[in-house]
């Protein structure tokens, strides 16, 4: 294949470019901020199942404490009963006297249980309270985290998107100079050699796959019509010369 030097010189433009383009593609894939961004939707999920879960423990503590007061209700009206049963002096036997007495103090022995049971319950309750107060608390620290996050990743997303328009602006301008066959011989390349299509001879090395030429190759490109498009021996990229290939 033959090419105008100026063409081949101007491939190396291109392959410049797209080495760039492919950074910024890679590091807009790698973004930290997202992997932030992740990092803490998942400990928002976290948090969440946290607060739904603790929310059923004080829908149960609740129930719990319902029926316990409703426990220590009943026994405190027996036990008003009993004691008005006592005052109104109906009450004629000793028999019937001694036994509604007994009642009543079981009754109120019973009634302290209860009202510790209910105790017991709302300290569960207020620590409950308490966790719940905490995740959300750290939900909200978080959600304003991720918020945070989100934004950040935005603008570097942007920053990459102006960044990578303005290489392809460049790249397009390049591509239009360039010879069509060279271009489809550049392109293949590319895509079969890790990105890398063209490379100069630098100093006697291929910067391509950065391996010096033997003599027997250099004296053979020295001699190489200017025009002629050539290739890499070890790497069979294309080979650019440039006034620094120490030929
Ligand atoms: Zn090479």
């Amino acid at each position: 294949m033959k090419a105008e030097p100026e063409h081949q010189l101007r491939l190396l433009d291109l392959q410049e470019i797209d080495s760039t383009l492919d950074r910024l593609q890679h590091r807009s894939r790698n973004l930290p901020e997202t992997a932030e961004v992740a990092q803490l939707d998942a400990r928002l999920g976290e948090l969440q199942s946290s607060v739904t879960e603790v929310e059923t423990e004080l829908a149960d503590i609740a129930r719990e404490q319902r029926k316990a007061e409703s426990d220590v209700e009943q026994v405190r009206n027996r036990a008003q009963r009993d004691q008005q049963r006592l005052d109104s002096a109906q009450v004629s036997s000793h028999k019937e006297l001694e036994s509604l007495q007994s009642e009543i103090a079981s009754l109120n022995e019973r009634q302290s249980e209860l009202e510790e049971i209910v105790l017991e319950i709302m300290e569960r309750r207020e620590a409950a309270e308490n966790r719940r107060a905490r995740f959300n608390e750290e939900l909200e620290s978080v959600s304003a985290q991720r918020d945070e996050a989100e934004e950040r990743r935005s603008a570097a997303v942007v920053d990459l998107d102006t960044e990578q328009q303005s290489v392809r602006d460049r790249r397009a301008r390049v591509v239009a100079e360039l010879p069509e066959d060279l271009l489809a011989l550049y392109t293949k390349l590319r895509e079969s050699y890790a990105g890398i299509g063209a490379a100069a001879l630098q100093y006697g090395r291929c910067q391509g796959c950065k391996l010096a030429l033997s003599t027997a190759e250099l004296s053979e490109i020295r001699t190489a019509a200017p025009d002629e498009v050539l290739r890499c021996e070890e790497c069979r990229r294309i080979l650019v010369r440039t006034t620094e290939s120490g030929l």
